[in-house]
């Protein structure tokens, strides 16, 4: 698809951040062209479009960026999956493990209903850790996920294969 190459090159790349070593895969250059992120947002609804996807999950922060426009697009729901204290109901919560330490993802009670066809949406796939998490949760309320989603997926860390059975559908790979 001739949209691909646009969209991987309005990806800039931004060494050393957030520490020495990491090569950062930003996308906030990719939001600035206003065609690739257009064509961002129509690949993934040309895909979930017909699916019988009733909730797309987005994950903070990026996820809140590309998961909306395919929401409403797909006339599906949308749903914030948060990082700990910030969403005001009643959550539940899923722990998982960084390189250094844990971090905790949150989803609001009810948001999410026992059989639904769920679309999990990201910006990038690095180890999996976030993804993995985000499955977690929606499974623990009995929904099913259809497929995750990511713009970017580094393939060297392998976070395809903590995934399980889940598909995992990426536009562009990244060294
Ligand atoms: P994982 O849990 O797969 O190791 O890391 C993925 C999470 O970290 C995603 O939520 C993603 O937004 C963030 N992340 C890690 N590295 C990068 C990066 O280079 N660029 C961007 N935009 N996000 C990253």
């Amino acid at each position: 698809d001739p949209r691909i190459a646009r969209i991987s090159s309005a990806i800039r790349v931004i060494p050393n951040f957030p520490k020495p070593g990491i090569m950062f895969q930003d996308i906030t250059t990719l939001l600035l062209d206003t065609r690739a992120f257009r064509d961002t947002v129509d690949l993934f609804v040309e895909r979930y479009r017909g699916k019988d996807i009733s909730v797309v999950a987005g994950i903070e922060a990026r996820g809140f960026i590309f998961g909306p426009p395919i929401a409403l697009a797909i006339r599906a729901k949308f749903v914030p999956m948060r990082k700990p204290k910030k969403l005001p109901g009643e959550v539940i919560s899923e722990e998982y493990s960084l390189e250094y330490g844990t971090d905790k993802m949150e989803m609001h009670v009810g948001a999410v209903q026992a059989g639904e066809r769920v679309l999990v949406i990201d910006d990038l796939i690095a180890t999996g850790g976030t993804l993995c998490a985000a499955i977690k949760l929606i499974e623990r309320v009995g929904a099913h996920v259809v497929e995750c989603a990511c713009v970017i997926e580094l393939p060297e860390l392998k976070g395809r294969d903590r995934l399980a059975e889940k598909p995992l559908f990426v536009l562009v790979n990244a060294a």
